[in-house]
């Protein structure tokens, strides 16, 4: 019998009532072993995040100003779960020794401290063992993540617990140190334990039930997407469509373990799952979802006879990286060669690029306009369907918009579009309605 990996992320751990829902789904599955917290999330909306507490906790030790009645809030917060579940831990001293060690400890300590009393509260209300995560994901010298060595020492460690409570989060350096994943690093570390104990399934439990096939700020109602491949999420993500930590998608999908993304608070739905190849998806829509960004600009470069000049891509392109700035898409002509930049890159730079340009490649004109919007709609379905690029284009026709540029990949998985930036909504319900029979 498979074991199935959970992940509950910080919404889903904010509170007593919130670890009671936590126990009754990890115990209605027996097949659900190893589990990974991440530290209290925000209660209601102008609530504050435990890992953020931490964070501002240290910063004010660092400045050597009183840190100890923030401090206060976050083992209040622990305290009160703890009594609330009735349970018999005096984790008062530990979280007073805590106090003391974030005056001399790093701010990946201090961060990391709300992941470990998750993680140690956790377990004693489970009865299940508690595993730290400094001692079996490593991180090299440098900060980079030890995938290999961790799983090595993940899977070795996991073999010797038949149930499990893995804070996320955080690891350790060589050294010993403690060391944290970027923010919202939890799904890593769920995705590592995931590879690790060769898990059927990775449950990453949020507060939403899933991915939607559209912004719900833009459609109304969009329908969730049941299933959909990990090639798919990559550039749904991409475009915008946030729900897990784009890193922690890497040790499941090498891997072939599929994501299962689930609501805590609604646990009967069961949400989006995540696969490795297009045929194990519920066949669907063409489409699987539609998702974009605003705050592009779009360099546009005429020179005649540009397809016959070896290295005038070359040029242009070193132009751009020689100021720091990637570029995001490539699309070209003839004669004619665009590329499309993030607003957020370019700032002041814009017209050093322009004029670099101008000395690699002497073009006929150069022109950089911003304003541009991107949308990108994903579909694996859209390989076999004919005609899906005429319905797109002629849908955002029938709206009146105009599509500045386009840019298809020849894995066919989606089609790109750039609009200008007040057509985008207009544009994304235009082309959800003509895909998706609401
Ligand atoms: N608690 C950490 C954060 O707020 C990590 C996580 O929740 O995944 O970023």
């Amino acid at each position: 019998m498979g074991v199935k990996v959970c992940k509950f992320g910080g919404s889903s751990l904010a509170d007593a009532g919130q670890f009671r829902k936590v126990r009754d789904i990890l115990l209605a599955d027996p097949t659900r072993c190893y589990v990974v917290p991440s530290a209290p999330g925000k209660r209601t909306p102008d609530d504050d995040k435990i890992t953020d507490l931490l964070y501002r906790c240290y910063r004010k030790a660092q400045r050597r100003q009183p840190y100890a009645p923030l401090f206060d809030q976050v083992a209040g917060r622990y305290i009160d779960i703890v009594n609330d579940l009735g349970l018999d831990f005096d984790i008062e001293p530990l979280l007073m020794e805590t106090l003391e060690q974030i005056r001399t400890g790093s701010p990946d300590f201090a961060a990391s401290r709300g992941e470990y009393f998750s993680g140690l509260v956790l377990s004693k209300y489970l009865g299940w063992d508690f595993v730290d995560p400094a001692d079996i994901l490593k991180f090299d010298r440098q900060g980079a993540f030890a995938s290999e060595w961790s799983n090595e020492l993940a899977s070795a460690e996991l073999a010797r617990h038949d149930h499990a409570v893995i804070p996320g989060f955080y690891g350790s350096l060589p050294n010993g140190d403690i060391h944290t994943f970027s923010r919202g690093g939890s799904d890593i570390s769920g995705a590592v334990i995931a590879r690790a104990a060769g898990a059927e399934i990775y449950e990453n439990w949020t507060d939403v039930s899933g991915f939607l096939m559209a912004d719900p700020r833009i459609v109304d109602n969009p329908k969730p997407i049941k299933t959909l491949t990990y090639r798919e999420l990559r550039e749904l993500s991409y475009m915008g469509a946030t729900v897990l930590h784009e890193e922690s998608v890497f040790p499941v999908r090498k891997a072939g373990i599929p994501t299962n993304i689930r609501n805590t608070n609604a646990p009967d739905e069961p949400g989006t799952m995540i696969v490795l190849r297009a045929e194990d998806c519920i066949p669907t829509d063409t489409i699987t979802g539609v998702a974009g960004h605003k705050n592009f600009s779009l360099l546009t470069i005429d020179k005649a006879m540009m397809n016959s000049e070896i290295g005038f891509g070359r040029r242009v392109l070193q132009a751009i990286e020689d100021f720091g700035v990637s570029f995001e898409h490539l699309p070209t002509g003839i004669d004619t060669m665009c590329v499309v930049l993030p607003d957020a890159d370019l700032f002041h730079r814009k017209e050093q690029i322009i004029e670099r340009i101008r000395d690699n490649v002497h073009p006929d004109t150069i022109e950089l306009t911003s304003g541009l919007a991107l949308i990108a709609t994903v579909g694996r379905g859209m390989v076999r369907t004919p005609g899906t690029a005429a319905r797109l284009f002629g849908a955002l026709a029938k709206a009146g918009i105009n599509v500045r540029m386009i840019d298809q990949g020849s894995s066919e998985l989606n089609i790109i579009v750039g609009v200008d930036v007040e057509e985008f909504e207009p544009a994304v319900r235009a082309i959800y309605e003509e895909f998706v029979d609401s």
